[in-house]
């Protein structure tokens, strides 16, 4: 019976199921020297407030692998997390972004997206505020988002955890709200500086007013525990001048620009009198 069982299934096997699996296996292997060989690297998107000025960029983690090319954060982050890598992968993006961040002039902020694993980590705090002395950044230029995944665990370690970065200065920022549990709790219970209404909403905002009519509970919600409504995967001017016109805070998305290289926002980084210029290359976000 075995060996009937195991010819049926060599027959029904697909063979670009093994291919998959190779390539799983490579990027694993390859991704514990990753980080040694500086494969990763960041691209930064522009965020704007109301007056559709750009305020801050926001990292977004990339590998560039040797033969496969440029491989996105989800392709590769699920399996970093997995295999415990996710950590110092975090660490080395923080330095990153906050060093790049350094050289733009002072009130742009960088957002940096933090894994669980690295959240959870025993001194994550410290390590935070290490890095920003380090690097000499100020704390008021630093926001971290964090996903609603991040709060699950160890809830009151977590409550210290948004406080001490809070008390430190650095912004917080709710990424991906609504797509995950949306547990109002963790608005009431937790200190957020922004809620980031996730692009899934964004998306059909002119064809469903479904979508139109969450936003507008989001963004009242938020106002009204006193913290800033960004929304993220904004792709049109037409979404944009609605999200605008219902009060929220601050867009991203490709109707603006996608994420860069970081030569790149030199474009969107206006020059301002007496400081670093730009060469006058310096737009507004309209362009
Ligand atoms: P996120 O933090 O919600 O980032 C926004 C994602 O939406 C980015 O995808 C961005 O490229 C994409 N996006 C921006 N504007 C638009 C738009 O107008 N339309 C559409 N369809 N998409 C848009 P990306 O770069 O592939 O990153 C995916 C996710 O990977 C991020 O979602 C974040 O959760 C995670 N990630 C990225 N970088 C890091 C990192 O350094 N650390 C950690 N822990 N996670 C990261
Ligand atoms: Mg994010
Ligand atoms: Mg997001
Ligand atoms: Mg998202």
């Amino acid at each position: 019976a075995a060996k009937k069982e195991g010819r049926r299934r060599a027959r029904t096997f697909d063979p670009s199921m093994l291919v998959v699996l190779e390539q799983r296996e490579l990027l694993r292997r390859s991704l514990r020297v990753a980080l040694q060989h500086g494969e990763f690297f960041l691209e930064y998107q522009p965020l704007v407030d109301r007056s559709r000025t750009v305020t801050g960029f926001e990292a977004l983690l990339r590998w560039r692998h040797p033969r496969l090319g440029v491989i996105p954060p989800i392709a590769f982050i699920p399996m970093a997390e997995a295999d415990g890598l996710m950590s110092e992968i975090g660490q080395w993006v923080l330095e990153q972004a906050c060093r790049e961040a350094l050289s733009w002039p002072d009130h742009y902020t960088v957002a940096v997206n933090l894994s669980p694993a690295e959240f959870l980590t025993a001194g994550f705090t410290d390590r935070v505020s290490q890095t920003l002395d380090l690097i000499g950044l100020p704390a008021e230029r630093l926001e971290l988002e964090i996903t609603e995944t991040v709060l699950l665990e160890r809830t009151t370690n977590n409550l210290d955890t948004l406080n001490t970065l809070n008390v430190l200065g650095i912004q917080i920022s709710l990424d991906d709200f609504g797509t995950e549990y949306s547990s109002l709790s963790y608005l009431k219970n937790f200190p957020f500086d922004n809620i980031k209404i996730d692009k899934y909403f964004v998306n059909d905002l002119l064809s469903d007013e479904k979508s139109r009519t969450i936003v507008r509970s989001v963004i009242a919600l938020s106002h009204g525990l006193g913290m800033r409504v960004t929304a993220e995967g904004v792709e049109t001017g037409e979404q944009a001048a609605w999200l605008l016109e219902e009060g929220c805070d601050r867009l991203q998305g490709h109707f603006l620009s996608p994420p860069m290289h970081v030569d790149d926002i030199r474009q969107f980084i206006a020059p301002r009198k007496g400081r670093r210029g730009n060469g006058g290359r310096g737009r507004d976000a309209t362009g």
